[in-house]
Formats: C-alpha cells, sequence, structure tokens
C-alpha cells in the first residue's frame, strides 16, 4: 500500500502512521501543523517508508501531487476541537469543505480508494440509547459554530458518498466517538487529555456545566486498526460506519475516576458553559454509539476500558509523579 495520511501529524493520523508503517505500506503525511505536531512522529522519525510533508489540504496542486503518487488516502486533515471551531469558524468551514472536495478530487483522478474521516457531531443532539448510523441528525441553528461544524462534516460524508455514487471512487467514511488516547492534546478542547493533565498538574479538574453530560470514549488502539479494516472492506465502501467505545460515563464519574486513578488531590470545579466556551453555546447531554454495523462488516470489538484509556495517557505523561510540575498551566 502506498498512503497518503491528511493530518498524519494529529493525535489519531499519527497511530494511523504508526499502524501502517508496521502494516509494511509506505506512508505519506500531508500535515499543516496547525493542531498537529511532528513530535507525534518522534517513533517513526526516519523511518525508510515516511514521508512528511508540511503542507495545507488547502494547496490543490500539492494535495493532487502527492496523491497521484498514492493508491489510498486516510483524509484525517481537519479543524478540530470545540475550541478551535468556536474560536476559527471560518478558517474551520474553509478547511473542512474545500480541504476535503479538494482530496477527493485528487482521489478521483488518481483512482486512489479513501477513508474520510466524520465524527459523531453529525448526530447533533440526538442522545438515543446507541445511535447508529441510520439515526436522524437534530442540530440546532447553523449560525451557531458548534452546528456549522456538523453542518460542514455532513457535507463531507454526502462529497465522498456522492463521488463513489457519480465517479465510482472508492470511499469509506467513519464516525468517530470520542476517540482518545496517549499523544492527545487537551489544548483544543477534548476532556480527557485537560482533565487528566489538569489532575497531574495538581490543578482544579474543570467540569463544565453540571457534569450530569454522558459520553463514550473510545480507544485510539481499537478504532484505528478499525479504519484500515473497513476500507479494505469493499462493503464498507459508499456508507458511514461508527466507531467508538463501550462504555459510558458521565463527565464528573469521569472526572472522579480520572482523579483517583493519578492519585491527584486537585479539586473538582464547576465552569458554566458561557464561560468555557462563550455565550450561546449548546452541549449535548448524551452521546454514546452503536457500532453494530462495523462489529457486522470487520468484527469490530473495542476492548479498551474507560481504566485502561485513562491509565494509557496518564502512562504516556510519564505516570503520576513525574510530571513537569513546572510546565505551563492549561490557558483554554
Ligand atoms: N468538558 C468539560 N471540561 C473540559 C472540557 C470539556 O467538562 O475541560 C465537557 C464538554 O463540555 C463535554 C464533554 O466534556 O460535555 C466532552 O467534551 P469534548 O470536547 O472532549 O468532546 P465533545 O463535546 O465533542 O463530546
Amino acid at each position: 500500500m502506498r498512503a497518503l495520511v491528511t493530518g498524519g501529524a494529529g493525535f489519531i493520523g499519527s497511530h494511523l502512521v504508526d499502524h501502517l508503517l508496521a502494516l509494511g505500506a509506505r506512508v505519506t503525511v500531508l500535515d499543516d501543523l496547525s493542531t498537529g505536531s511532528e513530535a507525534n512522529l518522534d517513533q517513526v522519525k526516519g523511518h525508510s517508508q515516511l514521508r512528511f510533508v508540511t503542507g495545507s489540504i488547502l494547496d490543490e496542486r500539492l494535495v493532487d501531487r502527492l496523491t497521484a503518487e498514492t493508491d489510498t488516502v486516510f483524509h484525517l486533515a481537519a479543524a478540530v476541537g470545540v475550541h478551535t471551531i468556536v474560536d476559527h469558524p471560518l478558517r474551520s468551514l474553509r478547511t473542512n469543505l474545500h480541504g476535503t472536495e479538494n482530496v477527493l478530487e485528487a482521489a478521483r483522478r488518481a483512482g486512489a480508494r479513501v477513508l474520510v474521516a466524520s465524527t459523531s457531531e453529525v448526530y447533533g443532539k440526538n442522545d438515543a440509547d446507541g445511535l447508529d448510523e441510520e439515526a436522524d441528525r437534530i442540530l440546532g441553528s447553523p449560525l451557531k459554530s458548534r452546528w456549522s461544524y456538523a453542518a460542514a462534516k455532513g457535507l463531507d460524508e454526502l462529497m465522498a458518498y456522492v463521488y463513489g455514487q457519480q465517479y465510482g471512487l472508492e470511499a469509506a467514511i467513519v464516525r468517530l466517538f470520542n476517540v482518545v488516547g496517549p499523544r492527545q492534546t487537551g489544548r483544543y478542547g477534548m476532556v480527557v487529555p485537560r482533565f487528566v493533565d489538569q489532575a497531574l498538574r495538581g490543578e482544579p479538574l474543570t467540569i463544565y456545566g453540571d457534569g450530569t453530560q454522558r459520553r463514550c470514549f473510545g480507544s485510539v488502539y481499537d478504532v484505528v486498526p478499525a479504519m484500515v479494516a473497513l476500507l479494505d472492506r469493499k462493503s464498507a465502501h459508499g456508507r458511514a460506519v461508527n466507531l467508538g467505545g463501550f462504555q459510558e460515563t458521565s463527565i464528573r464519574a469521569l472526572a472522579e475516576r480520572v482523579r483517583e486513578l493519578t492519585g491527584s488531590a486537585s479539586e473538582i470545579v464547576y465552569v458554566p458553559y458561557e464561560e468555557a466556551y462563550g455565550e450561546g453555546y449548546e452541549d449535548m447531554q448524551r452521546r454514546m454509539p452503536d457500532t453494530g454495523l462495523a462489529k457486522r462488516l470487520i468484527g469490530y470489538a473495542p476492548s479498551y476500558s474507560l481504566d485502561e484509556i485513562i491509565t494509557s495517557i496518564v502512562a504516556a505523561r510519564g505516570g503520576p509523579r513525574l510530571v513537569d510540575q513546572a510546565a505551563a498551566p492549561l490557558t483554554v
């Protein structure tokens, strides 16, 4: 396999690069390093089958040139994290819409297959007990950045789907549900690395709202191999498939668990949503995946418990005792 990974220096992208190299693939990473970091690829730096290109998916000619040399594209580059979306709405829209169109168009020209990373955000406020792929999308006004992000990702999916219908592009879409693991930064909003860093630094754990909102966190180690397996499965082309974890938790319970697993004495504080994200922000109360389709297609069976996920992040940060106490506090 000759693979192009857009966003390959990001959290999920870099784990995917590790996995592809281990499978023997030749990998080109395209990343603009806006939220990703070269340090995420330290483990594979200098690998003979890896090439790193700094650049944007908005650069049509560059995307075209790199795609022409590959047979498989994993399109993960996107504006990610609630804080990024809220703080840079226009840039996020452009990246998520034009960027994806560039990638799909380049793949069509090259005859490459594509995996498009989408998100559980597309389901919006639907809080069903296990969202399957046919679940309705319940979105607020598109003028609210959170929902404009969901709208853009929904259009990305549609574009990939239509490229398949119209041009025969082999495209699979994955909807990722709160994927977490080592290398994920809390800088752009993601709650698990934020809580872990806060706990390790002895700072207060900041729960937004009242902490009764619920999520189901999935391990990057479960999700990444499934992405590759899905693209290999022809019956997964032309459809969107949920990927995520299996263990639901309230954010309050998550904060308590992080405190216990890090042995931290940090207090837990409650921050109003307006203070965290600005006026008019809407959170969803619950988001739980139904991963039955992935199970039927590729035997997907996520195995990492929430405790194991938290522990893997704590360990990657050097464990409770080794953390750099002098590190700058989180400012988001
Ligand atoms: N959250 C929190 N404290 C933080 C960051 C996030 O309580 O420091 C909450 C956030 O409001 C949401 C949940 O944790 O209810 C998950 O947030 P994240 O941004 O990780 O994912 P998403 O909102 O996309 O599910």
